[in-house]
């Protein structure tokens, strides 16, 4: 389990949500990969009032009707959203297409002309109000979150890490550590990109008798106090995710991963999607 500074605990993997909601499939078929994602033990999901303009909310919405209280929901506010009154009004919105009274986690998705003190403030009204029960942000590197009135306030910080993108390992992720402050991974089998074909992915995945994606995601798992939001639509993926979380990676692969995706050795600006 992954432990927030207050204490409350997620499975290390979740579900992310972007593009659903977009008619790729149908929202029935969508709300049910989820479903099946929460069954399997998934029950952390991540959306956003930028997904699909609110209609991502509306299919986790059908997902957790008549569970809600098995699920930990994120979302987020979008930075032109994120002033004082902009973002109490744009978490309503949220609530309401989540047909919930809390989400339990809120983070800013970036950071946009809004001072990052205006928006903590308004993180902590709804905080006050009830409306969400903890704040965080997303795609801040180091020198952003030390410009936080309090740190300390800050639950989580949301950010592109993948085998591709291993900026953060260098700076974020011991400062996260240090803070009690987990790092959600977002994008973490590269969006079904290049990075699933990977030889040095198949080679370890032959060794464990899985796939590539499902090595991805045992590997940002690998990190201590790293959540891990795959999305995925396609049952037969729901399965294969939730069954990566039981995949350990010996010293052998990690290896052979630091090879073919060398760590960082020196700081590198947040790449973000
Ligand atoms: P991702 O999870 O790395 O990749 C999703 C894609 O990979 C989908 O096309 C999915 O297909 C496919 N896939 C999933 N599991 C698979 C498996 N086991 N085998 C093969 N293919 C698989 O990318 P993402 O959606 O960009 O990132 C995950 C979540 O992070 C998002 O949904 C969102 O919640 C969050 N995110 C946040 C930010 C931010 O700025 N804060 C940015 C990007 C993403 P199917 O859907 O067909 O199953």
């Amino acid at each position: 389990m992954i432990r927030f500074a207050d204490g409350a605990t997620v499975p290390p993997l979740g579900q992310g949500t972007w593009h659903l909601g977009e008619g790729e499939r149908p929202r029935a078929d969508e709300a049910a990969a989820l479903r099946l994602g929460i069954d399997l033990g998934m029950t952390l999901i991540d959306t956003a009032e930028m997904y699909a303009e609110g209609g991502a909310e509306e299919v986790v919405a059908d997902a957790i009707a008549g569970q809600r209280d098995r699920v930990f929901l994120v979302s987020k506010v979008y930075p032109h959203n994120a002033t004082r009154r902009g973002t109490q009004a744009a978490c309503e919105r949220s609530l309401k297409r989540l047909r919930t009274d809390r989400i339990d986690l809120y983070l800013l998705h970036w950071r946009g002309a809004t001072p990052l003190a205006e928006t903590a403030a308004a993180f902590a009204a709804l905080v006050a109000s009830g409306k969400i029960i903890r704040w965080g942000v997303s795609n801040l590197a180091v020198d952003d979150l030390e410009e936080l009135p309090d740190p300390a306030d800050c639950a989580a910080d949301q950010v592109l890490y993948n085998l591709e993108h291993r900026g953060p390992e260098f700076d974020l992720l011991p400062f996260c550590a240090a803070a009690n402050m987990p790092v959600m991974a977002y994008s973490p089998v590269g969006q079904g990109g290049t990075l699933l074909r990977h030889k040095a992915l198949a080679t370890v995945a032959g060794r464990h008798d899985a796939t590539p994606a499902q090595i991805a995601i045992a590997w940002t798992l690998r990190a201590p106090g790293v959540i891990s939001i795959p999305k995925a639509s396609d049952p037969a993926h729901v399965r294969a995710n939730a069954a990566a979380a039981l995949i350990v990676l010996g010293p052998d692969d990690l290896a052979e991963l630091d090879a073919a995706f060398p760590p960082p050795r020196r700081q590198q600006g947040l790449d973000m999607l």
